[in-house]
């Protein structure tokens, strides 16, 4: 096979076959076909798209260019969910605990963050000897035990993505449905659970800047899932402001901690309930969602929830004691406040304070950056609540604050003397 071929084919706008997609990843993964090559059919894909077909093809392709993960030693069905990221998006820190209370098997592997925030595993590592890296017999001896384990993605897994996304980032061709999808629907098929909740963000602080275009991504990779033969469902939820309360490592597992003891933001709470309802559905426990959303309230007023957590984590050699009394998880030195106006809260520049967060060491700029767990925000308010004089935020810090810094957190909110809507937090079940 001839890959100008290949190219020539794709930027006449004409689909790609199977053969073709495979002899593309495979030469690409092995080194044998250049970058140059590569680039100029990543923006022919971008210029002239792909079918659903290609799609799921290419998906195909990347996942088998790698270890595929066999759970079948996992009695039950298994779930796992992926959230195309957000701010303060401490997500699967509650969820998965509060499923796996249900009776789901959760056997998840998670990424580290790069850019301005820190990934799953970063803000699990915040808790003192927490383990992300299992040997995979001890990976499937912890979910068959408990239900429940969350682990570092292997290297083997989807080398084809790993090349393909460091090309993309410097080739102008991220922006591209058929991409993303296939580069996020790849991992989490490779992961090899049985079902798959996707939560496509929209907004500032989203890959998606608007919920039309989290629905099409949705939709793409709903379809690329049901190509191989997997219950795949989203939600589209905002990122318009940064969810919860809590930015930045610790503090995130902090209010996880606090929202599995029945203490933490309604946004962040309403997220979990409606999440976990469709996943309790999709896993055959429920079958409606009324029903699961009972389940989800009850585990959490119980307690079984939170001591899901705690034995997670005692599995996982983490602090446990960090768990009952978050107090002692990695604190800043210093904890300033913002001073707000009277008004209501308009706006949260969501992309600004995550900026902010990253300054202060709670993210990376580069591969090799270490995190420091303790620094970030705290939000006092969110869009939509009346202030009166009081405090916007509490900047957790190590080091003395610059007045241009305090000044950047504190242009991050903009307030209005007019009544602000309250934008719903979740939108929509695909
Ligand atoms: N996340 C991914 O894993 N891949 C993309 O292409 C975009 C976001």
């Amino acid at each position: 096979m001839n890959f100008v071929e290949i190219i020539e084919k794709k930027k006449q706008g004409l689909a790609l076959d199977k053969n073709e997609i495979g002899f593309f990843i495979k030469g690409y993964t092995k080194e044998e076909i250049p970058d140059y090559q590569v680039s100029a059919l990543l923006m022919a894909i971008v210029l002239k798209g792909m079918n659903a077909q290609e799609t799921a093809d290419l998906t195909g392709a990347m996942l088998h260019s790698g270890d595929v993960i066999d759970l079948s030693s996992i009695k039950g069905i298994k779930v796992d969910k992926h959230s195309t990221g957000g701010v303060g998006d401490k997500t699967s820190l509650a969820l998965l605990p509060m499923v796996a209370a249900c009776g789901c098997k959760c056997a998840k592997m998670s990424g580290r963050g790069l850019g301005f925030s820190g990934g799953t595993l970063d803000k699990l590592e915040s808790i003192t000897g927490f383990n992300v890296y299992l040997k995979q017999e001890d990976f499937i001896k912890q979910v068959n035990d408990i239900g429940l384990a969350i682990i570092g993605q292997t290297e083997k897994l989807v080398p084809a993505d790993k090349k393909l996304y460091a090309l993309r980032d410097v080739t102008g061709t991220v922006d591209c449905l058929p991409l993303i999808a296939s580069s996020i629907m790849s991992k989490k098929l490779a992961a090899g659970s049985d079902t798959i909740l996707l939560d496509v963000k929209y907004g500032e602080g989203a890959f998606m800047a608007t919920k039309e275009k989290a629905a099409e991504l949705a939709k793409v990779m709903i379809a690329i899932g049901q190509a191989h033969h997997k219950n795949t469902k989203a939600v589209l939820s905002s990122m318009h402001q940064p969810l919860g309360r809590a930015i930045g490592n610790a503090l995130e597992v902090q209010e996880a901690i606090m929202t599995l003891k029945g203490q933490g933001p309604k946004d962040f709470l309403d997220l979990l309930i409606h999440s976990g309802a469709i996943m309790l559905q999709q896993a055959l426990i429920t079958k409606d969602i009324k029903t699961g959303e009972a389940m989800l309230y009850e585990v959490i007023n119980n307690g079984e929830a939170l001591s899901k957590l705690k034995l997670m984590v005692e599995y996982q050699g983490g602090d446990v004691s960090q768990i009952d009394n978050p107090s002692l998880l990695p604190q800043a030195k210093y904890v300033t406040a913002v001073k707000g106006i009277k008004g209501y809260l308009a706006n949260i520049d969501v992309l600004k304070i995550a900026h902010l967060v990253n300054d202060l060491g709670g993210g990376r700029k580069t591969k090799e950056d270490i995190i420091n767990p303790a620094v970030g925000v705290v939000l006092n308010f969110k869009v939509g609540d009346f202030i009166n004089n009081e405090d916007l935020c509490y900047i957790h810090h190590d080091n003395p604050l610059t007045k241009s810094q305090l000044a950047d957190f504190r242009a991050a909110f903009e307030t209005k003397d007019q009544e602000v809507e309250k934008e719903p937090l979740v939108h929509d079940l695909i």
